[in-house]
């Protein structure tokens, strides 16, 4: 067994769900119990595998994609792992693993983490909170590759359909909606996202779960309807048992 496979693991994703609400992270790391996903728009999905094809085609060529370049001071790097991880040096208990979209190599040789974010529309304000987490995170998982050094930034690319582009009088559907980008450098507070990692592993060593998030719709309705679900369960309970009898008393209709 690797030596990982012994460990906890987390992710950018699972920490942020801590950041959201611990509870439902304790739930979901230490008794494997996730919160229900909803439907996934396919449509955001799909422009990101393109994308990242898109890149892929200009890893090959050894290039910039043509709307980076002179943006970013570096080159794409030729060899973007499927996953980076960051061992923690304090606690040997847990490992941090991630599937980076980019990895940008620096003309000093650092390498900087670039994430692809598609939206609706042109970003107006800064850069959320949680895509500045997910970057920090990125930038640990990056440590081994930086000799030990953490990056305190990182790139967003944002991808967004652009009316002023639309070509009404295009007769082939390829030339009617087209994207822009903007590309944000962004600030890491890495101190920030340590301490966040800190706490979280704190928060797996309770017995117990900590309180619900009172921000979150999902626990406040299931303590509303649990009441509807009780005589369901314990129905699902009694028909449990009446199989069991059933089983233990086979063939002759005796209970052993
Ligand atoms: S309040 Fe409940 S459902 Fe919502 S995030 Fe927390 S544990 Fe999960």
């Amino acid at each position: 067994m690797s030596e990982r496979k012994k460990k906890t693991a987390l992710s950018a994703h699972s920490l942020s769900i801590f950041i959201e609400c611990p509870r439902c992270f304790y739930l979901s790391i230490k008794k494997k119990t996730s919160r229900p996903r909803g439907p996934m728009p396919s449509i955001a999905t799909g422009i990101d595998l393109l994308i990242k094809e898109y890149f892929e085609f200009f890893r090959k060529k050894n290039q910039l994609p043509p709307f980076l370049s002179g943006k970013v001071d570096g080159e794409l790097i030729s060899n973007l792992k499927k996953t980076y991880y960051y061992d923690l040096d304090e606690n040997k208990d847990f490992y941090i693993w991630g599937h980076l979209d980019e990895v940008i190599k620096l003309k000093n040789g650092l390498y900087v983490p670039l994430d692809h974010k598609t939206r609706a529309s042109k970003p107006k304000e800064e850069p959320h909170d949680a895509y500045k987490f997910q970057l920090g995170v990125y930038s640990l998982l990056l440590k081994k590759e930086n000799n030990g050094e953490v990056v305190d930034f990182g790139y967003l690319v944002y991808y967004y359909p652009e009316k002023g582009l639309i070509d009404y009088e295009a007769n082939e559907i390829k030339n009617i909606i087209n994207f822009s980008f903007e590309l944000k450098e962004v600030k890491l507070n890495i101190n920030e996202v340590n301490e966040v990692i800190n706490d979280a592993i704190k928060c797996l060593e309770n017995d117990k779960p900590p309180e619900s998030s009172r921000d979150c719709e999902y626990c406040k309705w299931i303590k509303k309807v649990k009441f509807y679900y009780l005589d369901e369960f314990e129905e699902d309970e009694k028909l449990k048992e009446d199989e069991k009898i059933e089983e233990i008393s086979f063939p002759d209709g005796k209970l052993f």
